[in-house]
């Protein structure tokens, strides 16, 4: 038999319709912000389905979460509940803005915010909730805007691995939340290489962020006098940061955006066949809608195929990962929980046994390669591996 190449755990998913648009671009003369960049963030809102939203392209989903809690106003004495079982971009930019993080454990099937532990953990400090949709599946919505609303506090959505995802059949992104922030980091369901999306609603907060995701540069005097200003004027009115996006991942985007659905379905189809192929192995095999606040009929956008080993399972999850890479199948944790990061350990002196659910699931998962370009082939070596490791 001749040895397989390396299967990596992700790979993006480009074609050539997004290499001509970038070439396009970079004939075109403009490569930072602007018209690419305004036809993603309109063709983002056709795709989301709803004219009352403000789509806001930016650099990455972590300036977004920036930008959005800033819009907000969280500052320095401000309380922020998110869940310890994500990726530190979420609870970072709270810090970013002097403000204090609370972490709180997972639900444990779905291991989206526990949002009787977010009730459990509000004070009157509390200014906002940032919840997960952790691999895709959304947390439990509808359930966690309701405790938002009773206790007057913002939600923020880091919706990184959730395009596209839906909660009680509408797409996140449409929901009742302040914000909603969508990442095309490399890895992502869809990709600029590096970029993100901010989502509201709200068209205050949607001025506030789009000035200070460029600068804090005001473009009310050229909306107001266009015809009066001359076109070298500006106006700062904040400190702002540098957060845009380029037309050149822009570029990438318009086209990612069109092949999300499509993407969706065949990262869908992969988990369907390793749901099926693991049912007698020693593992749980990931929730699926119907789970945790969400209808059987939801779309889980599969951005994660997260394993997790049965107590008879007698490897443990550091052998299962070596010995599959010794198969040549790249695999990952998702994630390393913040509460055992040494500075959200040390910072709020944080315990496992603070976050039983999230610890327990993290020491028995592992995430396996989940992406449209997969061969069956890929599929089925990822198949034969784990049955072979497991087994
Ligand atoms: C990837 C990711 C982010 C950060 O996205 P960037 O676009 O890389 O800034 C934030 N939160 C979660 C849960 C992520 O997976």
């Amino acid at each position: 038999m001749s040895a397989s190449p390396f299967l990596p755990f992700a790979l993006p998913d480009i074609g050539d319709d997004e290499i001509a648009e970038v070439i396009d671009t970079l004939k075109s003369g403009w490569l930072t912000t602007g018209p690419k960049t305004k036809r993603f963030e309109a063709e983002f809102r056709e795709f989301l389905g709803d004219q009352g939203l403000h789509c806001l392209a930016v650099n990455s989903a972590t300036a977004g979460l920036h930008l959005a809690l800033e819009a907000l106003g969280i500052g320095p004495g401000d309380e922020v509940i998110t869940t310890t079982h994500t990726f530190t971009a979420t609870a970072e930019v709270v810090r970013y803005l002097g403000g204090d993080v609370v972490l709180v454990d997972v639900d444990p099937t779905t291991l989206c915010i526990d949002v009787r532990a977010v009730e459990a953990a509000i004070t009157p400090r509390t200014k906002a909730v940032m919840p997960v949709h952790y691999a895709g599946l959304a947390a439990d919505m509808q359930a966690l805007l309701q405790v938002a609303k009773k206790h007057g506090l913002k939600v923020v959505e880091d919706a990184a691995h959730a395009l596209p995802t839906t909660s009680c059949g509408q797409l996140i992104g449409t929901l009742g939340s302040d914000v909603t922030v969508f990442s095309f980091y490399a890895n992502k369901t869809i990709t600029t290489g590096e970029g993100g999306m901010v989502v509201t609603r709200d068209a205050d907060l949607a001025k506030r962020i789009a000035v200070m995701r460029l600068h804090g540069i005001s473009r009310d005097a050229f909306d107001r006098f266009t015809s009066k200003v001359p076109s070298w004027y500006y106006e700062i009115v904040a400190p702002g940061f540098k957060y845009n996006l380029t037309d050149i991942a822009a570029s990438l985007g318009l086209h990612q955006l069109k092949k999300s659905h499509a993407f969706q379905q065949r990262r869908a189809a992969i988990a369907a066949i390793y749901n099926a192929a693991f049912t007698h192995l020693p593992v749980l095999t990931p929730p699926v809608p119907g789970c945790g606040g969400t209808q059987p009929g939801d779309t889980h956008a599969w951005h994660l195929y997260v394993l997790r080993l049965k107590d008879e399972c007698t490897l443990s999850r550091d052998t299962v990962i070596e010995r599959l890479f010794a198969l040549g199948i790249g695999c990952s944790v998702h994630y390393i929980p913040l509460h055992l990061q040494p500075y959200w350990r040390d910072h709020y002196q944080l315990t496992p046994e603070q976050f039983p659910h999230s610890h327990q699931a993290y020491e028995r998962m592992l995430s396996l390669p989940l992406y449209s370009k997969m061969s069956d082939e890929d599929v089925q070596r990822v198949v034969d591996a784990v049955r072979g490791v497991l087994t």
